[in-house]
């Protein structure tokens, strides 16, 4: 039997699979072909939610006698976006000028295909890892993530299993392979502010009370002064007013309120709850201040919803994990990573409640863009470096 030990013709199968969120498009049972042939036990939970569609997911085990490494990622898509524009068809898998075009090249079926080789190549050279190897792949990650892997994990959790670390297979290079191992993210929470004012005339002012002069109050102390300078790990905290709505037509009329949405994106200074609290002191201190509001005698009236749950911030603190990774993307390109813990959330996120997690994948350059597409010679190198990888962790396991 041949197995699945090269990562262009893993990827091919999987990119011919139509797997745009919430479909599974054929994607899971091209992995499940590649994985039973290495020794792992598949199980494909489906969970479901309401007013969210059902998701298939995949859990695959290779059990061995020692520590146990996940693997996680997904192998749900993006749309294509305008078809027509894509030089290659995005689910065509067609190879031009050495590099692979298809939607999930990058992000991230071309992880997944690397990371099956690499156990494919351990397998047929050592017999495989003498510890547990296993991948967690949600259909859920680019739609709404209500079905993936935060279920996916309790799932798993709840029938005993238990992980040393885990490698999620993201696109984290910006430019070339080895620039960087993602080891923890800021935390990420979004908020609403509704200022209730008195409707009236603008000719009248002390008869009404205009709640854009209160808003602006309040997205002032929003965004003055700045939350902190950054930490060694991160970069400083940074809140974005993404939107500021009035929607009134009139300009004879002062509105009745006015809103005002943002997002914060926190570094290790802060948790969830104390960014909470400083932006609730901001906006009761703001609230007072006469600027805008001169001859008002009560505060501005307002009220701050915060948005879905809030992304925690995370540094994974794992010395053997990020320096044996460290190691063999070295081996492998001859290059120092720098270790970030930039750019947006993954799913990391919810894997560190239950195990030291980095990421480390392909270049990001070309996700969710037309013509997603993936050197071959770097679907071999990280190949390479996962299974280095494997090598070396088990190895000193
Ligand atoms: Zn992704």
């Amino acid at each position: 039997m041949t197995l699945p030990t090269d990562p262009a013709e893993n990827l091919a199968a999987l990119i011919r699979c139509a797997s745009v969120t919430p479909a599974e498009g054929g994607a899971l049972t091209a992995l499940e072909t590649m994985l039973k042939p290495l020794g792992f036990l598949v199980d494909r939970p489906v969970f479901s939610e309401d007013g969210t569609p059902d998701i298939e997911n995949l859990y695959a085990r290779r059990s061995g006698n020692g520590p146990h490494l996940m693997f996680a990622g997904h192998t749900d898509v993006v749309p294509v976006g305008d078809e027509a524009a894509w030089t290659h068809p995005p689910f065509g898998a067609e190879i031009a000028n050495g590099e692979m075009y298809g939607r999930g090249a990058v992000d991230m079926k071309g992880g997944i295909a690397c990371f099956i080789a690499a156990v494919a190549r351990h397998v047929e050279n050592n017999g495989g890892p003498k510890g547990s190897v296993s991948l967690l792949i949600t259909g859920d990650e680019e739609g709404p993530a209500i079905n993936g892997t935060v279920k996916l994990l309790e799932w798993a959790a709840s029938r005993g299993e238990k992980w040393d670390a885990s490698i999620v297979g993201e696109p984290t290079n910006p430019h070339a392979l080895g620039d960087m191992i993602k080891i923890g993210r800021r935390g990420s929470m979004s908020g609403a502010i509704t200022v209730n004012g008195r409707q009236g005339h603008v000719a009248y002012p002390q008869l009404a009370d205009n709640p854009v002069r209160g808003l602006m109050s309040l997205v002032d102390a929003l965004l003055h002064p700045v939350f902190d300078k950054g930490t060694r790990d991160f970069q400083p905290t940074n809140l974005e007013v993404t939107s500021i709505d009035v929607g009134n037509p009139a300009t004879n009329v002062i509105a009745a309120k006015a809103t005002a949405t943002f997002n914060i994106r926190f570094n290790d200074t802060w948790t969830a709850e104390t960014v909470q609290a400083e932006i609730h002191n901001r906006l009761d201190q703001a609230a007072r201040r006469k600027k805008y509001r001169q001859g008002k005698k009560t505060p501005v009236d307002y009220d701050l919803v915060w948005r879905d749950r809030p992304s925690h911030v995370f540094l994974t603190r794992d010395d053997r994990l990020i320096e044996t990774l460290r190691g063999s993307i070295k081996s492998a390109v001859g290059k120092e990573p720098t270790l970030s813990t930039s750019g947006g959330t993954s799913d990391a996120r919810f894997i560190k409640d239950y195990c030291p997690v980095v990421e480390f994948g392909l270049i990001g350059k070309t996700m969710h863009m037309v013509d997603e597409r993936v050197a071959i010679a770097d679907l071999e190198t990280l190949t390479q470096i996962y299974q280095r990888f494997i090598e070396d962790w088990f190895g000193q396991g």
